[in-house]
């Protein structure tokens, strides 16, 4: 993956505020915070998204997650954390190197989460549960 991005990170050819690495995975901040402390957390083994990567690989993500956003409530002094993954150009993802971001909350930061809407009618809401239910 010569072109990616996230890959000349792990690479050391492009410069990030590192947070934490071990030989799996590697956690830096991210240029352009939500918070301040936004983090992403990626596997150094490049795969595009969640639905790419194998279940160890996932599991490795998910222990360095935990150790960034106890890092974030000890160290930033925050009172929680967002963990969220965009996945797909129609969901925002705009860098296709899987990553997760990992966002210190802070009483009164002020940060809106994404609005929520309504089924028209309890029979819309169920035959979607079917659909998916099909096809899971
Ligand atoms: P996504 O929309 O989920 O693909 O998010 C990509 C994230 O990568 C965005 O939040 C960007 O701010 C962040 N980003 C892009 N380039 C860099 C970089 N060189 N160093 C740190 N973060 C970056
Ligand atoms: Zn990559």
């Amino acid at each position: 993956m010569q072109e990616c991005i996230f890959c000349k990170i792990v690479r050391g050819e492009i410069p990030s505020a590192k947070v934490y690495e071990n030989e799996a995975v590697l956690c830096f901040l991210d240029i352009a915070p939500v918070t301040r402390g936004h983090c992403l957390v990626i596997p150094k083994k490049h795969v595009e998204n969640i639905l790419e990567m194998p279940s160890q690989q996932a599991g490795e993500l998910h222990e360095a997650v935990r150790r960034v956003a106890q890092g974030m409530l000890q160290g930033l002094g925050a009172q929680g954390f967002n963990v969220g993954m965009n996945n797909f150009q129609a969901a925002g993802q705009l860098v296709m190197h899987a990553h997760w971001h990992v966002i210190p909350r802070f009483e009164g930061d002020g940060l809106q989460l994404w609005p929520q809407g309504k089924y028209d009618n309890e029979q819309e809401m169920l035959s979607i549960a079917r659909k998916l239910s099909a096809s899971s």
